[in-house]
C-alpha cells in the first residue's frame, strides 16, 4: 500500500515537471514569434527606405533629363543674320535660328556653337581651345631627349636630320634652291627599337613643340571623334609652330582598305584616315610643321598615306646589331653602378635579337639581382641573370620572330 502511494506521488511529481516544461517552452515559442514579427517589420521598413531612396534618385534623373541642355555644333555656313547651317556630331546638318546675342556676332565656318535642345536656337559661341579631348593629347614644349641618348641608330639620325631638322633650322636654303621641303617621315621597325626616342630627339635639336598622338587611341578612345581630333592636332601644331606631330601606331588608322577585318569600325577608321590625308595635303611644308609617323606594320599601310608629297621618306629602324647593342648598353649603363671588370662586348653578344627596350630592361633586371644579393655594384653574372629573365622569357624572342618575317 505504502509503495503504491509513493508511486502515485512520484508520477504526479513527474506530471507537474512535464507540465512546467510545457509552459516554459510555450512561453519561449511565443517570445520567439514576437521577435520574428519585429524582425519582419524592421525588414519591411528597410526595404521601404531603399525603395524610397531609389524613387528619389529616379525623380532626380527625370528632373535632370527634363532640364534644358545644349548640343554642340560646328558652323558650316552663315546663311543670313538670323540663320546658321550647323553640323551636330554625326546627326547631320541642321538649319538653326540665332538667339538675340548671336545675331550681332560674326561666325566663321568651323566655329563651335551651343544650340538649345528644346527650340534649336544657337545661343553661344564656344572657344575651340576649351575642347577637353584636345587637352588629353601629349604635348612637350621641347623634349629633353637628345641624339646622345640613342645608341646604334647613327644612319637613321643622319636621315632624320636631313628631312626634319635642317629644313626647320635653315628654310632659306630650300627657298633659294627652289626645293620643296619634305613634309614628313615614316619610321618603321619592330617594337622598342627607339622610334619614339628618335622623334623626341629631333624635336629637341630643332627646338620644336612635340605633339604625340597614338593611332590606336584615335580610333578607340575618341570613337566618332577621330577625324575631328586629326583636324585639332594639325590646328594645334600650327599654333605651336615650329612643331613636330608624332603619330605612333599609325597602322591603326592607315591600314589599306582590304586589310580591315572589322567592318563595323571600318567607316570610322576610314573617315579618320581620309581626314589625315586631307590634312597632310592641306598644310604647306614651309609652315614649320613636320609629321613623323611610326609603325610596326609597314606591310598593312595604305600606299596613299605614304606616297611622296605626304610622307617623303621611309626610315627603317631595325633591332640593333652587336655594335648597336654595345652602344645602347653603354648609354643605359651610365645610370647604374657596375663592377670595374665588366665585359660589355660579351654581354652585347649574348643579347642577340634584343631591341633597345629589351636592353634597358636587362640593365634594370641586373640591378635588381644585385640589390637582392645586397651588393652595391652590378657584376657580369647579374647581367647574365637579367638576360635569362628578359630575353629568354619570350619578350625578345617574339620581337625577333616578328622582325624575321617583316623586315
Ligand atoms: P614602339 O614601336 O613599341 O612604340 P619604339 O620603337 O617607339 O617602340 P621607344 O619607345 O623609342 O621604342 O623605346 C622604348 C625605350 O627603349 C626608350 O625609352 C629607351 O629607353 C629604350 N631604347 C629603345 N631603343 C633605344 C636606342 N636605340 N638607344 C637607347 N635606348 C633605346
Amino acid at each position: 500500500m505504502e509503495t503504491e502511494i509513493k508511486e502515485k506521488i512520484n508520477s504526479e511529481k513527474n506530471c507537474s515537471i512535464i507540465l512546467r516544461k510545457y509552459f516554459i517552452s510555450k512561453n519561449f515559442l511565443k517570445k520567439k514569434k514576437i521577435e520574428k514579427n519585429i524582425l519582419k517589420f524592421q525588414k519591411n521598413l528597410t526595404s521601404i527606405e531603399i525603395l524610397n531612396e531609389q524613387l528619389k534618385n529616379f525623380l532626380q534623373e527625370i528632373f535632370l533629363l527634363k532640364k534644358e541642355f545644349s548640343f554642340i555644333g560646328e558652323v558650316v555656313q552663315r546663311i543670313n543674320k538670323d540663320k546658321i547651317l550647323v553640323k551636330i556630331n554625326q546627326d547631320g546638318k541642321f538649319l538653326v535660328n540665332c538667339g538675340k546675342k548671336m545675331e550681332r556676332i560674326q561666325t566663321s565656318p568651323g566655329a563651335r556653337i551651343a544650340i538649345r535642345s528644346n527650340n534649336y536656337i544657337a545661343h553661344r559661341i564656344l572657344s575651340s581651345k576649351t575642347d577637353p579631348l584636345v587637352s588629353l593629347m601629349k604635348i612637350e614644349n621641347v623634349p629633353l631627349s637628345t641624339y646622345d641618348s640613342i645608341g646604334g641608330l647613327d644612319f637613321q639620325i643622319i636621315q632624320i636630320k636631313e628631312v626634319i631638322e635642317f629644313p626647320i633650322k635653315f628654310p632659306e636654303i630650300f627657298e633659294t634652291l627652289g626645293v620643296t621641303q619634305p613634309k614628313g617621315v615614316l619610321l618603321y621597325g619592330p617594337p622598342g627599337t627607339g622610334k619614339t626616342l628618335l622623334a623626341r630627339a629631333v624635336a629637341h635639336h630643332s627646338g620644336c613643340t612635340f605633339i604625340r598622338m597614338s593611332g590606336s587611341e584615335l580610333v578607340q578612345k575618341y570613337i566618332g571623334e577621330g577625324s575631328r581630333m586629326v583636324r585639332e592636332i594639325f590646328l594645334m601644331a600650327k599654333t605651336h609652330a615650329p612643331s613636330i606631330i608624332f603619330m605612333d601606331e599609325v597602322d591603326s588608322v592607315g591600314s589599306s582598305r582590304g586589310n580591315s577585318e572589322d567592318s563595323n569600325g571600318d567607316s570610322e577608321v576610314q573617315r579618320t584616315m581620309l581626314e589625315l590625308l586631307n590634312q597632310l595635303d592641306g598644310f604647306e611644308a614651309q609652315q614649320n610643321i613636320k609629321v613623323m609617323m611610326a609603325t610596326n606594320r609597314l606591310d598593312v599601310l595604305d600606299p596613299a598615306l605614304i606616297r611622296p608629297g605626304r610622307i617623303d621618306r621611309k626610315i627603317r629602324v631595325p633591332n640593333p646589331n652587336v655594335e648597336g647593342r654595345l652602344a645602347i648598353l653603354k648609354i643605359h649603363i651610365k645610370k647604374i653602378k657596375v663592377e670595374p671588370g665588366i665585359d660589355l662586348w660579351k654581354i652585347s653578344k649574348n643579347l642577340q635579337g634584343a631591341s633597345g627596350a629589351d636592353i634597358k630592361a636587362v640593365c634594370t633586371e641586373a640591378g635588381m639581382v644585385a640589390i637582392k644579393n645586397l651588393r652595391t655594384t652590378i657584376s657580369n653574372e647579374d647581367f647574365n641573370q637579367g638576360i635569362r629573365k628578359v630575353i629568354y622569357k619570350g619578350i625578345s624572342i617574339q620581337s625577333s620572330i616578328h622582325s624575321l618575317f617583316l623586315y
